[in-house]
């Protein structure tokens, strides 16, 4: 399995999180699992990167080229993929990965999960999503997520496209069952923009 993850560029400021982001690179190891992410080597996301490298699993990094000094590309990536555009980015991303998960992070983190969510919703590709509500950091999202349900601009099956779960192995347990269900279709036709 290929799961991307999704994580903050700062630490935050709740050790918790930081201790997740390393039990989350801990779990995708013991799993033998490859991690696609965005390749930086600052914060959950350098965390995560780093305990899956210092235990020999296989790390893919893409990262846009002018944001290297802001991000600082994680050189010891198995794979570092240089790409132009946030956009080439996050579709490159999406096309490796077969499922794919959020952690605590700001806006790009934001960003990045409903841009799966919504190539989702628009069948441009088939990956399970996952959100990691550690500590209850998700709640609003989830309560958000919900009340949009419940008001009905979001129909049953695309409500149920995010998978929450405050457990990292029940998580990935629902993602592989997900992405097995699915019968493993790739992503094929991401809108190049
Ligand atoms: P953040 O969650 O804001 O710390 O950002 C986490 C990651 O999302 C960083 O690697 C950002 O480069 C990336 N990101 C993706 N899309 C955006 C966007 N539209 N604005 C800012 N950052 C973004």
């Amino acid at each position: 399995m290929n799961i991307l993850v999704y994580c903050g560029a700062r630490l935050g400021n709740d050790p918790l999180l930081q201790t997740t982001a390393e039990r989350v690179g801990h779990a995708i190891v013991d799993r033998g699992w490859n991690l696609i992410y965005g390749g930086g080597g600052v914060g959950l996301m350098g965390i995560l990167a780093r305990t899956v490298i210092q235990r020999d699993g296989h790390v893919t990094g893409i990262i846009p080229t002018f944001l290297n000094t802001a991000e600082v590309a994680l050189d010891e990536c198995s794979t570092l993929i240089e790409v132009e555009t946030m956009h080439e980015r996050k579709q490159l991303m999406i096309e490796m990965a077969d499922c794919i998960v959020a952690l605590p992070g700001g806006f790009g983190t934001l960003d990045e999960l409903f841009e799966a969510l919504t190539w989702r919703q628009l069948g441009l590709h088939a990956c399970p999503v996952g959100l990691l509500n550690v500590d209850g950091y998700y709640d609003s999202l989830v309560a958000l997520r919900n009340d949009l349900h419940r008001r009905a601009f979001l129909d049953d099956t695309v409500a149920s496209f995010l998978t929450v779960d405050d457990s990292i192995e029940s998580l990935f347990d629902a993602l592989k069952r997900e992405h097995e269900a699915n019968g493993v279709p790739k992503p094929t036709q991401l809108e190049r923009s």
